[in-house]
């Protein structure tokens, strides 16, 4: 029954894709640099790595594409493998109740951001990681930890998206100035955005970013290479902040439809964990009104109802 499960697996993977081949290309792709504009908007990708080793994928699952704030994840493990629960000190663990890029809520706090996944949150998170380093090295820090992960030297940081972002970047340029204004930044603002624009133009695809998350699915340890990465309170600890802020201010819609922790970014990739069961990542550009991948949100509720996955109950 094992197996029949695994082909289980498979044939979901093929029905969502061809159900939600005819919507491929809706939603709004996301057009702040050029790089993410000329995205092809019917790509549709999936990519699932159960606990016990099986990969299942459809469509543009072996496609690069921008992961964005995906990598806020793998940031915020790193931050705290190297600070602990220090880091709520810096940052808070609350949704956000405001856009992801939003500037007002700081002003209300003291400068301290609602959570590590809002961009003022992980700005903060890229800041707390810089100490005894300079951005360069915690650069390549950043991606040597996410091949580890993933185990897959491959994977590189697209330095067109990083340009791009930096030449853009005003808005996250005045949120850590912002921040340094309350004294809640310890290094320039240049240095930590450096770090913040480089780790969001890492380019994986979906059968990567799976095999990324999956220590996530299974206690805090890659079943596929045996690499211990996180206790297994701390890896339930970051799946709880992804369910209630992994995705801006649509968490709630989220939680509700799919309930399963995930972590979705603008390039319209998204990652999410079945505890226990597996790792998914799908990506498809066109986002909805909250900045969520449109169609990846629908596949991952549909995923989530034929299996059966979900935090909430069985
Ligand atoms: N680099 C993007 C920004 O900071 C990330 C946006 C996102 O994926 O939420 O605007």
């Amino acid at each position: 029954s094992e197996q029949k499960a695994q082909q289980d697996l498979q044939l979901i993977l093929d029905d969502i894709h061809r159900e939600l081949a005819p919507r491929f290309g809706e939603g709004k792709v996301a057009d702040y640099i050029p790089q993410l504009a000329r995205v092809n908007p019917r790509h549709f990708g999936m990519a699932i790595v159960t606990t016990d080793g099986e990969l299942h994928r459809v469509g543009d699952a072996e496609v690069p594409f921008s992961i964005q704030s995906v990598s806020k994840v793998f940031t915020l493990t790193l931050a705290l493998g190297k600070h602990g629960e220090n880091i709520w000190h810096r940052v808070g663990r609350e949704p956000s109740g405001s856009a992801f890029n939003s500037i007002v809520q700081l002003e209300h706090e003291g400068g301290k951001p609602r959570n590590p996944f809002i961009n003022a949150g992980a700005i903060t998170i890229s800041d707390l990681i810089l100490a005894g380093h300079t951005p360069k090295e915690l650069i390549g820090e950043i991606v040597r930890f996410v091949r580890y992960l993933a185990d897959d030297e491959t994977i590189v940081i697209d330095h067109e998206v990083a340009r791009s972002e930096t030449a853009t970047g005003f808005r996250n340029l005045a949120l850590a100035n912002f921040m340094r204004s309350f004294g809640r930044l310890d290094h320039p603002a240049e240095h930590v955005l450096g770090v913040y624009f480089h780790h969001c133009a890492l380019a994986m695809t979906c059968s990567q970013l799976a095999k990324a998350g999956l220590f996530l699915a299974a206690g805090g340890s890659n079943p596929l290479t045996g690499h211990s990465v996180v206790s297994r309170q701390r890896a339930r600890r970051i799946n709880a902040l992804m369910l209630t802020s992994g995705h801006y201010d649509g968490s709630g819609d989220f939680a509700y439809r799919v309930g399963l922790p995930a972590k979705s970014g603008v390039g319209g990739g998204i990652m999410a964990i079945a505890p226990g069961k597996a790792s998914i990542a799908v990506w498809s550009p066109g986002l909805n009104e909250n900045g969520n991948s449109l169609l990846g949100s629908l596949a991952l509720e549909m995923l989530a109802a034929r299996t059966g996955w979900s935090v909430f109950g069985p």
